[in-house]
C-alpha cells in the first residue's frame, strides 16, 4: 500500500515540541484557543482526502454524498448558533471570507469605511497591505481618545462625506461592545451596506453574552478558531436573504440574491475545492457550541477577562477604554513603563512561557513593529480550565516579568512557576 510511508520523525517530534509548548504555557494569545479532541479527530480524518468543489447537492465531483452530510451539517447548526437564514461555512480563513464579501458588494476603486488598523481594526477591513486596500478604497473611522470607544459621530461624518458603499464593523483587539442599531442607522442614512466581521467575539455572542449582529447586518463574517473554538477556518451569514441592490442577472436573467452571489464569490471566486475536513471540524465545533455548557465556558472567558482586566489595573497599567465587555484586552504599557516598546514585552514574556501579542495602542507614538502595547485574551486559560482566581497571579507574573525585564534570573523563576500552575490543567492529548 504506497500510503504506508516510515514515520516522519522529524515532522512528528517537532509536533510533540509544539505540544509540550501548548501544555508548558500561559496561553494569552486573545485569537487562540485549544479545540476538542472530536474537533482534532475530524480535522485529521478521510474526509482530507475528498474534492467537492460547489456546494451540498450540486458538486462537480461525485462521490460528495457523506461530505454533503457534513457540510450541510456545519450549515444547519451555524444557522441555528446565530439564527442566520443562509451561511457558508466553506471560507479557508477569516480573511478569505472577507474578501468574498467585498468582491461582491464593491468594484475596484469603490469607497467602504472600516475602523482603522492602529485603533483595532484588521487588516482585511482597509489596510493598504492587504487586498481590501489594494482594491478598494477605504476611510477609516477610529476610537475616541479620551473614551477608547468607537466614534460613531466620526463614522456617521466620514459616512455623510465619503457616501462608503459599504461600512465595515467588529475588530481585532477593541474589548468592548458594538452598538449595531447606531451603524445600521449609519449605513441606511447614506444607502451603504452593513457588514459585521465577529471574529473575536463570535462565541460569546452564541452564548448571548453580547448583542447578535446578524439581527442588524445586512452580512456578517466570522473566523470559527478563536473564541468560538472550532478548528481555524471562516464562515459568511446572513439573518435575511436579499436581492442584489445593483440587479445582477443569473444568464437566464433571474435577478440574484446576495446569497447566491456570496457563495459564487467564495467558490469559484476565491478558492478552489473546500477542507472538507475542516469543515467536517466546524460541524462538531459549531454542535459543541449550540451545547448549554458552552454558555457556562463563555460565561467563564468573560469572568476571567474581567477580573483579570481589574488586576491589570490594579498594578497600575492602562487598560484601553478601562475594561472589557468581552474575552480580549488591550493595555497600554505606556503610562508604567514608557521606555519598554510591546515587543519587548511580547519577547521576554515567551522567554518565560507566557504568550501575549505586541499591538499598536490607539494614537501609538510607535510603530507596528515595536507598539505601545500587549493585547491579552481570555479563551486558551479558561478551555483549560482556569478561573477567576488565578487571574491576579498571572498579572502579577507578567507585572514581575515586564519589571524585571533584562533580569534572567527572575524571567527564569517566572517561567519554572508558570509550569508548575499550568501542570495542573492537563490540555486535551492528541
Ligand atoms: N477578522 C478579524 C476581526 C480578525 O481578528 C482576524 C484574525 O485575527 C481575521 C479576520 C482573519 O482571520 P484569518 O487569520 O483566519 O484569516
Amino acid at each position: 500500500v504506497y500510503a504506508q510511508m516510515k514515520r516522519d520523525t522529524l515532522v512528528f517530534d517537532i509536533i510533540q515540541k509544539e505540544h509540550e509548548r501548548q501544555l508548558g504555557g500561559i496561553e494569552l494569545i486573545a485569537s487562540e484557543n485549544f479545540v476538542s479532541n472530536q474537533v482534532l479527530e475530524a480535522m485529521g480524518s478521510v474526509m482530507t482526502n475528498k474534492y467537492a468543489e460547489g456546494y451540498p447537492g450540486r458538486r462537480y465531483y461525485g462521490g460528495c454524498q457523506f461530505v454533503d452530510m457534513t457540510e450541510q451539517l456545519a450549515i444547519d447548526r451555524i444557522k441555528e448558533l446565530y439564527g442566520a437564514e443562509w451561511a457558508n461555512v466553506q471560507p479557508h480563513s477569516g480573511a478569505q471570507a472577507n474578501a468574498a464579501v467585498l468582491s461582491v458588494i464593491l468594484k475596484p476603486g469603490d469607497t467602504f469605511l472600516g475602523l482603522d488598523l492602529s485603533h483595532g481594526g484588521h487588516l482585511s477591513h482597509g489596510s493598504l497591505v492587504n487586498s481590501s486596500g489594494i482594491l478598494y478604497k477605504p476611510v477609516a473611522y477610529r476610537v475616541k481618545e479620551d473614551t477608547g470607544l468607537v466614534d460613531y459621530d466620526e463614522m456617521e461624518a466620514l459616512a455623510l462625506e465619503h457616501k462608503p458603499k459599504l461600512i465595515i464593523g467588529g475588530a481585532s483587539a477593541y474589548s468592548r461592545e458594538w452598538d449595531y442599531k447606531r451603524m445600521r442607522e449609519i449605513a441606511d442614512k447614506v444607502g451603504a451596506l452593513m457588514m459585521i466581521d465577529m471574529a473575536h467575539p463570535a462565541g460569546l455572542i452564541a452564548a448571548e453574552l453580547l448583542n447578535n449582529p446578524v439581527k442588524y447586518a445586512h452580512v456578517v463574517t466570522s473566523t470559527t478558531h478563536k473564541t468560538l473554538r472550532g478548528p481555524r477556518g471562516g464562515i459568511i451569514l446572513m439573518g435575511k436573504d436579499f436581492e442584489n441592490p445593483w440587479g445582477i442577472k443569473t444568464p437566464k436573467g433571474v435577478v440574484r440574491t446576495m446569497s447566491s452571489l456570496f457563495d459564487s464569490a467564495v467558490f469559484p471566486g476565491q478558492q478552489g475545492g473546500p477542507l472538507e475536513h475542516v469543515i467536517a471540524a466546524k460541524a462538531v465545533a459549531f454542535g459543541e457550541a449550540l451545547a448549554p455548557e458552552f454558555k457556562d465556558y463563555q460565561k467563564q472567558v468573560k469572568k476571567n477577562a474581567q477580573t483579570m482586566a481589574k488586576a491589570f489595573i490594579d498594578l497600575g497599567y492602562n487598560v484601553v477604554s478601562g475594561g472589557t465587555d468581552n474575552h480580549s484586552m488591550l493595555i497600554d504599557l505606556r503610562s508604567k513603563f514608557p521606555e519598554i516598546t510591546g515587543k519587548q514585552v511580547e519577547n521576554t514574556l515567551v522567554q518565560a512561557h507566557i504568550t501575549a501579542n505586541k499591538n499598536m495602542v490607539p494614537f501609538d507614538s510607535r510603530s507596528p513593529f515595536q507598539t505601545s502595547g500587549l493585547r491579552v485574551g481570555t479563551p486558551a486559560i479558561t478551555t483549560r480550565g482556569l478561573k477567576e482566581d488565578l487571574m491576579p497571579v498571572i498579572v502579577q507574573l507578567i507585572d514581575d516579568v515586564i519589571s524585571n525585564i533584562e533580569d534572567e534570573k527572575v524571567l527564569k523563576a517566572v517561567g519554572e512557576k508558570v509550569h508548575q500552575m499550568m501542570k495542573d490543567f492537563p490540555l486535551f492529548a492528541y
